[in-house]
């Protein structure tokens, strides 16, 4: 491994020295914390000598050193990094260009590459201090590809927005299988964690409905990589944090597209009977298309967060419907059709209600296009836009949580340390691990039902206690303290940590696996420096 580096070296001694010095200077992190003044944007001696080594590249598309401040936030919005360049690329071996030289600087640079989707992680886990951030978008437009045929799919660049994938395959009457609530974010974004939605349940998250990836490793290979070809290093990627390569192609699992849905939500106030419905149709044959669900917390106004967009032709009874202060607890389903079967549709949905037990007089039901169902949450962000509170903070914690400990979990949490969820929404839905591919890296509880919790709370700067950065972040600690100290056996999803040994705790018996990736397709830590699992140090396999 490490001898092309020194033959490389041995040739271009002097430059190299040089270049070290420049990249290892460069490679001081420039974390910074919100509330502080941004470094000055004036450029450095180092800056300069990192530009021009940089620029030497010969490349489709380009390197960019102004404006580096455009990449430096991410919708968490609670930490700053600046690189000191953005690739904007516009081909593969652009990337691959950028990483092979990284990697062939040898083990003594530190300087750091980390791919950007659309910025939305929450603790700058796809920043790069003083490194390269490489803007993926740059990649995405023409180049989508669909196949109809048996076993339909879609080729498309690893900065694809989920949300132009569905546009451009409803156009042949087809559509991805599994989402996330939100579609404005980037393929290589969402396999990089998971692809979590109500669609989980039955097609499993978004990374096991991927059919074949192209990547390109900490090395700067580019490697095709499917369930046959390539095997470790495809399930390696798939929820592995982006440290094992850069996703710039994946062909994606399709489906026929229905024209329309029927959008459900009811209310219960007992979460043990809540839950076991939820169960029940997880695990139902003939069942809803989408299963979630979310807690409403000491509210009497009803349903009026972000996620709603039910129209007034809501039935009058459930409009009114007042909590009184209790905790409520809200299903949330969806059942696809055709305009011409309707009737068989409203048989099916009213056959499968039958069975549930919510409080009868608060069924919403509404009819939307399946294109307006998926796109939903864009409707909210164009609101809280319009209104500034968009890029806010957003201290986010995303929980899964055993079956055997959610009632635990629920009574403390949602009984106790939270006392109202005007923050934003608490989502909670139950996913089948079965549905869940082991040999891919993403860290799941190791029981056969387990719940995504999600809290996702704005913070506003100027507002009172209970809705500051501080407050949110402080019961953030709470849950997680209560899962430690209570056995809940949680796993985070979306992962933040600051320590190996959290690092280690979090992926238990996989991290041997985990670390064993990384020395063979990332040996010098090169890739997504922000999620702070590896040090750039080598060789970093003495650290595991
Ligand atoms: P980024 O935030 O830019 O990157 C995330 C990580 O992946 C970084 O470490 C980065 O280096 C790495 N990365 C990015 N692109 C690549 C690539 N091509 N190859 C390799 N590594 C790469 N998630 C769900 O599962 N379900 C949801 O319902 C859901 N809803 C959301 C709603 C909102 C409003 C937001 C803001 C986020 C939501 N998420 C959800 C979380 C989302 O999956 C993550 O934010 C994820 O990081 C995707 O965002 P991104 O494409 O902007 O990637």
């Amino acid at each position: 491994m490490r001898t092309p580096t020194i033959c490389f070296l041995r040739q271009n001694n002097t430059i190299f020295l040089r270049i070290f010095m420049v990249l290892f200077l460069s490679g001081i992190t420039a974390n910074i914390n919100l509330g502080s003044n941004l470094p000055s944007t004036a450029t450095s001696a180092t800056d300069l000598d990192v530009q021009s080594w940089l620029n030497s590249l010969s490349l489709d598309g380009h390197f960019s050193f102004h404006d580096l401040h455009r990449v430096s936030k991410d919708f968490g919005n609670q930490h700053q990094s600046v690189p000191s360049a953005i690739l904007q690329p516009k081909s593969v071996s652009d990337i691959a260009a950028t990483l092979k030289h990284v990697f062939q600087m040898g083990p003594s640079s530190k300087l750091k590459v980390a791919a950007r989707g659309h910025g939305h992680s929450l603790r700058g886990q796809s920043h790069a201090p003083g490194g390269v951030v490489v803007d993926m978008k740059s990649l995405q437009g023409p180049e989508m590809r669909i196949h109809i045929g048996k076993v339909p799919y879609v080729d498309v660049s690893g900065g694809e927005l989920w949300i132009n994938i569905l546009h451009e395959s409803l156009k042949y009457g087809l559509a991805p299988k599994s989402w996330t609530d939100y579609l404005h974010l980037t393929v290589g974004g969402t396999l990089s964690n998971a692809g979590i939605s109500g669609q989980a349940f039955r097609h499993g998250p978004q990374i096991s409905n991927v059919h074949q990836l192209e990547i390109v490793t900490g090395k700067g290979d580019v490697v095709t990589c499917s369930e046959k070809q390539n095997a470790d290093l495809f399930h390696a990627v798939l929820g592995g944090l982006g440290q094992f390569g850069i996703i710039t192609r994946a062909r994606i699992a399709l489906e026929p597209a229905p024209k329309m849905v029927k959008w459900i939500r009811a209310l219960y106030s007992d979460f043990s009977i809540f839950t076991k419905d939820q169960e029940l149709l997880v695990s139902a044959e003939k069942t809803f298309d989408y299963i979630e669900g979310f807690v409403i917390i000491n509210r009497t106004g009803l349903l009026n967060n972000w996620r709603s967009s039910f129209n007034p032709q809501d039935p009058l009874q459930a409009s009114q419907f007042r909590s009184d202060g209790r905790t409520l607890f809200c299903l949330e389903l969806t059942k696809n059709f055709n305009p011409d079967e309707t009737n068989t549709v409203n048989q099916e949905v009213k056959s499968l209600l039958s069975r549930l037990s919510y409080i009868p007089s608060t069924l919403f039901m509404s009819e939307v296009p399946y294109l307006e169902f998926l796109d939903r949450v864009h409707v909210s962000e164009m609101k809280l836009r319009s209104k500034g509170l968009w890029e806010v903070p957003h201290p986010w914690l995303n929980l899964l949580i055993p079956r055997t400990g959610i009632h635990d979990f629920a009574k403390e949490v949602f009984g106790n340390i939270l006392t109202d969820s005007s923050n934003g929404p608490i989502l909670i839905y139950p996913l089948n691990k079965s549905k869940w591919d082991n040999r891919t890296s993403v860290v799941t509880p190791g029981e056969d039902v387990f719940y995504l919790v999600a809290f996702l709370s704005s913070a506003l700067p100027s507002s009172s206690r209970p809705d500051s950065l501080e407050h949110l972040l402080d019961q953030n600690k709470r849950i997680l303290d209560f899962c430690t100290t209570a056995g809940i056996g949680m796993k985070q999803y979306l992962p933040h940590y600051t320590t190996q040994e959290e690092w280690r705790a979090h992926f238990g018996p996989q991290w041997e696996a985990f670390a064993q990736r990384k020395s063979m397709y990332d040996p010098f830590a090169i890739l997504a420096p922000g999620q702070r699992i590896f040090q750039r140090e080598y060789p970093y396999a003495m650290l595991t």
